[in-house]
C-alpha cells in the first residue's frame, strides 16, 4: 500500500489538500512507495502561527518540566530505535546497522539536552559596585527553523531540535523530501512524550517551503544542513531577512597516511569511511593522500578488502546499500567516467559490481581510483558516492598543502604512529574536525560539529555549547535593591565604587 506523508502542525496531521507532491522511493527496489505533500507559503504561515502560539507557554515551562519531557522523549526514542532505523532504510537505502547507528548518534544529542538545567546556568557577580549585583541569563529565540538533507534523516535534525526545544524554543523542521517519514515518526514520539502541541511542527516540501521559512518575519533562526550552493543561498537569504543562521555545507574529506602508519588499520579505515552509507556522508573519506612510499602497499590492501564487500539490499545483510535516487546514482557514475577520461587509474570500477537485490534498485558498487591529481573533477568536486581517490604525494608538507588548498574543510584524518606529526597536523590543518587514527571524527554531542571554509556558513557549529548559544540570546541584569544609603541624583556614567 502506498503511503502518504503530510505536514505535522499543532500536534496533528495536516488535513488540507496539497497542490504539489513529491514521490518517495525505496532505493533498493527503485519503486515509488508513497508521496509527500509539498507546502506553499500559506501552509508555512499556518505552521508559524501554531508555533508562535505554543511559544508563549513553552518558554515559561520550568527547566524541570522541559527536562522531564526530554527524558520521556529519550526513553521512547530508545525503545523504538529499530522501528525508526527500518523507516530510514526503506527511504534512504543505507543498511539497517548504519541506520541504527545514526539514530544512536542522534540520541546522544537528546541525552545531552536532558542536562539543560545545568547547561543554561548563567553567571552571578555579587557586589560589582556597592550594593549592586550583576547576573547573566540566556533566553530562547522563539520560532526556529531546521532544514535537513537526505543523508541523515534522523540524526541531522536531532543535532538541533533537542537543544532548541530544551532551551524553550518552538521548532519547525523542513525535512528532505527524499526521505520525509523519519521526522514524522519523531513528531509523534514528541507528542507521546508530553511535548505541548505546536512546539514541534513539521512542514514538508522543496524550495518553496524553504523560501517561506527563510523569509518569514516571525522565524528567528535557521539551522540548515545540505550542499554548499544551497547552504550559501540559505545563509545569505536568511541573514538578509534578519535571522540568525548556521548553514552546514558539503565536504571533501582527506585522509592522510604517513609512511609510518599501520597500513592494515589505514586500509580498514579507508574502506569504512569511504564506502559506509555508500559514501553519502558529509564525513565520508573521499580523498586518500598517500605519502610515499606507502601507496602501492596501501592500495593493495584496500583492493583486497574491496573484493570482499557486498553491495545489496540494506535489509538483507549487505555491507553497502544503494544510492538514494537514480539521478544521484547516474551523477556519481558520471564522475567515474570523468575520472577515467581525465587520466586517473581506475583500480576498481563500481559500475561493474554485482549487486544482491532488485534489478531496478539504484545500485553502484565501490570505486577506487589511483594517480588522481588536484586538477581532476573527481578531486575538486564533492561526489557524495562510493568513490575513493588516491593522491600520491612525496612529503607531509605536500599533503598538508593539498588539504588546506581545498575548497572544503569539513573533516580530515591522519594515520601515523608519530605523535609529533599528528600533533603538528592537528595544529596546521584548516579543517573543522580532525581525526588522529580515527577516520570519521564526528564529535560527541557535548562537543560541537561543524566544518570550516565552504563547509559552513555562519559562525556557530551544531550541538555542544555552541548549540546552546545558537538557540538562546544572552541578557545581563544589573540590579540594586534599595537600601537607606542610596546616593541620590548623579548624571555621570555609572562607575563602580
Ligand atoms: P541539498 O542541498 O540538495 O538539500 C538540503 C535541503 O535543502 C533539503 O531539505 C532540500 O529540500 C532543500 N533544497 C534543495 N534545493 C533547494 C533550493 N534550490 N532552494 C532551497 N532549498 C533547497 O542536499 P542533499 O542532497 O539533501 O544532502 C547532501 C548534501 O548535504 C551533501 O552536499 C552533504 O555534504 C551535505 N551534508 C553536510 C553535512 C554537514 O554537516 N556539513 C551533513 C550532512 C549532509
Amino acid at each position: 500500500m502506498s503511503k502518504h506523508v503530510t505536514h505535522w502542525i499543532n500536534g496533528q496531521e495536516w488535513s488540507g489538500t496539497a497542490a504539489r507532491h513529491g514521490d518517495i522511493y525505496n532505493p533498493a527496489t527503485g519503486q515509488v512507495t508513497g508521496t509527500v505533500d509539498f507546502a506553499t507559503s500559506a501552509v508555512m504561515d499556518q505552521a508559524v502561527a501554531s508555533s508562535k502560539a505554543a511559544f508563549a507557554e513553552w518558554r515559561q515551562a520550568s527547566l524541570a518540566r522541559r527536562a522531564q519531557v526530554l527524558f520521556a522523549f529519550r526513553e521512547l526514542l530508545n525503545a523504538k530505535k529499530e522501528e525508526l532505523a527500518a523507516i530510514i532504510t526503506a527511504e534512504h537505502g543505507k543498511v539497517l546497522s548504519d541506520a541504527l547507528g545514526e539514530v544512536t548518534r542522534g540520541l546522544e544529542v537528546v541525552e545531552f539536552a536532558c542536562g539543560i538545567p545545568h547547561l543554561l546556568k548563567g553567571g552571578y557577580s555579587e557586589s560589582v559596585s556597592t550594593g549592586v549585583d550583576v547576573y547573566s541569563i540566556r533566553q530562547p529565540l522563539g520560532v526556529v527553523g531546521i532544514i535537513s538533507p537526505f543523508n541523515f534523516p534522523a540524526m541531522v535534525p536531532m543535532w538541533f531540535f533537542p537543544l532548541a526545544i530544551a532551551s524553550g524554543n518552538v521548532v519547525i523542521v523542513k525535512p528532505s523530501e527524499k526521505d520525509p517519514s523519519a521526522t514524522d515518526f519523531v513528531a509523534k514520539l514528541w507528542k507521546e512524550a508530553g511535548l505541548p502541541d505546536g512546539v514541534f511542527n513539521v512542514v514538508h516540501g522543496d524550495k518553496e517551503a524553504v523560501d517561506a521559512l527563510l523569509t518569514h518575519p516571525d522565524v528567528k533562526s535557521i539551522s540548515f544542513v545540505g550542499s554548499t550552493p544551497i547552504a550559501k543561498y540559505v545563509y545569505e537569504t536568511g541573514t538578509a531577512h534578519g535571522k540568525r543562521v548556521q548553514a552546514l555545507g558539503g565536504a571533501k574529506n582527506h585522509m592522510v597516511v604517513l609512511p609510518d602508519a599501520d597500513l592494515d588499520l589505514a586500509a580498514d579505515a579507508a574502506i569504512n569511511a569511504g564506502f559506509g552509507s555508500a559514501g553519502e556522508r558529509c564525513m565520508a573519506i573521499s580523498a586518500l593522500v598517500a605519502v610515499e612510499p606507502v601507496a602501492d602497499a596501501l592500495i593493495a590492501k584496500i583492493k583486497e578488502r574491496m573484493a570482499k564487500l557486498t553491495t545489496g539490499d540494506g535489509t538483507k545483510g549487505a555491507d553497502m546499500g544503494p544510492l538514494v535516487s537514480s539521478i544521484h546514482r547516474d551523477k556519481v557514475a558520471s564522475y567515474v567516467a570523468a575520472g577515467e577520461e581525465e587520466g586517473a587509474t581506475l583500480v576498481v570500477d563500481g559500475r561493474t559490481t554485482k549487486f544482491e537485490g532488485d534489478a531496478a534498485g539504484f545500485w553502484l558498487g565501490p570505486t577506487l581510483f589511483d594517480n588522481v591529481t588536484s586538477k581532476m573533477s573527481i578531486y575538486t568536486d564533492e561526489i557524495f558516492g562510493p568513490v575513493l581517490s588516491v593522491i600520491r604525494v612525496k612529503t607531509y608538507a605536500e599533503a598538508l598543502k593539498l588539504v588546506n588548498d581545498h575548497l572544503y574543510g569539513n573533516g580530515t584524518a591522519i594515520f601515523t604512529n608519530d605523535g609529533g606529526a599528528a600533533r603538528r597536523y592537528q595544529n596546521e590543518v584548516e579543517v573543522g574536525m580532525v581525526g588522529i587514527n580515527v577516520p570519521i571524527p564526528v564529535p560527541m554531542a557535548y562537543y560541537s560539529f561543524g566544518g570550516w571554509k565552504a563547509s559552513l556558513f555562519g559562525d556557530t557549529h551544531a550541538h555542544g555549547m555552541e548549540g546552546v548559544h545558537f538557540f538562546t540570546r544572552g541578557k545581563v541584569v544589573t540590579s540594586r535593591w534599595l537600601d537607606p544609603s542610596h546616593g541620590g541624583i548623579n548624571l555621570g556614567f555609572p562607575q563602580n565604587v
